[in-house]
């Protein structure tokens, strides 16, 4: 009995030394291989052919020798380089998320705006979502949730009109307070829209972030940008907290070129602040946001500049007025090629598309951001490079977030051991199909597209019915 029972003992051991001979004579299989793709790693610099093995939603092996997968995918002559991380992103619905998929985009966070409460919005999202999500703790809902606003995304009357009064700050702290608490990434924030937030207001918040160790996301205050990017490098410095300054490219206009040495300058100084931009040289917003409170005394040609998406139409005056009762977005072309080109290809400049497509219309930067960037300003004015460009995309929106986001360590590099968030793409036919007047179009050229091993994009079409898309929360 005792003779027997050690024999039957023993047969595990055999089939599993049996098992490890079998492997080392063949490999082991991976759940997926790409096999010959040029591999492009902006952490570590690597750009070239390789075959990259993913197994349990991550990336098991970065390699020249031949690898074997239960899927074996050929991607000779395409990019294979790590998805694209996008920090400004209104759009968090199924709708948004096929766009951003189909442009590259593995994880999608709405930073600059935020939202209120932040464990619903999570909740609402967790099991459900196609790619990587994360919202900030916002200033701008809770002010409005506090102050009882009637706007939507923006506020349209009392959170914009008057001040906060001493008891309604602290209502708005408090909220700002719970929502980091249960994971906001950083704060949220945008003054020009809430115009009547003093300065004591701005400050005192970033004492609240600074205490979380995390950063402020900010749409500067409307007006002369030098003293409303000064307001908010002095509110980083004498809080402590880190800043990023979002789409540079609209907030300043003109005078880019000086907000970005100011930028460089501070970061010289050793401050801690970063900001990022979108291709287009048109931006978008409400009608019925501060923005245009001062609409009334506007020359003719102001309106002729704005697009209404709904229609296509120029404005006029009157149907302005008639707009702003109405309510909805308007998209304004206020920038020119030169500084759009000069924020895009800026070392430090990440990209963010800022977008947001609500039942098929929208600006066209919220499905086309990623591939203009790499079919216009790379293949076509090579304004920077290839490996910039998934570096500006991928790696420094990831190294922004990584010290308060644990999962943000795991991705943005193409290396053996974080998550198989993938773009593999065609760079010499990648390019945006959204256009001003049809927004609503899925960027071409993007071939396959993997969330935590998963494939969302396959043979360039969008896979329905998968939703591999996880949490991105603040620790
Ligand atoms: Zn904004």
């Amino acid at each position: 009995m005792r003779f027997s029972m050690n024999r039957w003992s023993r047969l595990p051991l055999i089939a599993s030394l049996f098992t490890v001979c079998l492997a080392a004579q063949s490999g082991p299989t991976y759940d997926i291989v790409l096999r010959n793709g040029r591999v492009m790693d902006p952490a570590s610099g690597l750009d070239g052919v390789r075959n990259v093995a993913i197994s349990g939603g991550r990336i098991a092996v970065v390699a020249a020798d031949a690898l074997r997968g239960r899927v074996e995918i050929d991607a000779t002559g395409l990019i294979v380089a790590p998805g694209f991380i996008d920090l400004h992103s209104h759009g968090q619905t199924p709708e948004n998320y096929r766009y951003k998929a189909m442009d590259g985009v593995t994880s999608a966070l709405e930073l600059e705006v935020g939202v209120s409460p932040v464990s619903a919005w999570y909740k609402a999202r967790e099991g459900q979502s196609l790619i990587n999500f994360g919202a900030s703790a916002g200033h701008i809902p809770a002010r409005m949730a506090v102050m009882k606003d009637s706007g939507g995304l923006l506020p349209r009357d009392a959170a914009m009109n008057r001040p906060a009064t001493a008891d309604e700050q602290k209502a708005i702290a408090t909220i700002v307070q719970r929502d980091l608490d249960e994971g906001g990434v950083g704060m949220g924030m945008g003054i020009t829209y809430t115009p009547t937030a003093t300065p004591e207001e701005i400050l005192s918040l970033f004492r609240l972030a600074a205490k979380f160790t995390r950063p402020v996301f900010v749409h500067m205050r409307g007006g002369d940008v030098v003293s409303a990017l000064q307001e908010v490098i002095s509110d980083a410095v004498v809080s402590g907290a880190s800043l990023h300054v979002v789409h540079i490219n609209s907030a300043a206009t003109s005078r880019t070129p000086l907000a970005l040495q100011m930028i460089d300058a501070a970061r010289g100084r050793g401050v801690d602040v970063t900001t990022e931009a979108y291709p287009y040289t048109a931006s978008m917003t409400e009608i019925a946001s501060a923005a245009y409170s001062n609409w009334e005394t506007r020359e003719p040609d102001f309106f002729s500049r704005l697009l209404w998406p709904a229609t296509g139409e120029r404005l006029t005056r009157e149907s302005f007025a008639q707009y702003r009762k109405q309510g909805g977005f308007v998209i304004a072309f206020g920038n020119t090629e030169e500084m759009v080109r000069a924020a895009i290809a800026h070392p430090m400049v990440m990209i963010a598309s800022d977008g947001i497509i609500e039942n098929g219309t929208g600006h066209p930067r919220g499905a086309g951001t990623y591939a203009r960037v790499l079919g216009k300003y790379v293949r076509e004015e090579r304004a920077l490079s290839l490996m910039d460009a998934v570096r500006k995309s991928a790696l420094l929106p990831a190294q922004r977030l990584e010290t308060f986001c644990p999962e943000m360590r795991q991705k943005g590099r193409l290396q053996a051991g974080m998550d198989a968030d993938l773009a593999v793409f065609d760079a010499a036919r990648v390019v945006d199909k959204a256009t001003f007047e049809n927004a609503a179009q899925y960027s071409d050229g993007f071939r396959y597209v993997l969330v935590n091993g998963t494939f969302v994009v396959r043979d360039g079409k969008l896979l329905d019915g998968v939703s591999p898309g996880q949490p991105i929360r603040a620790r």
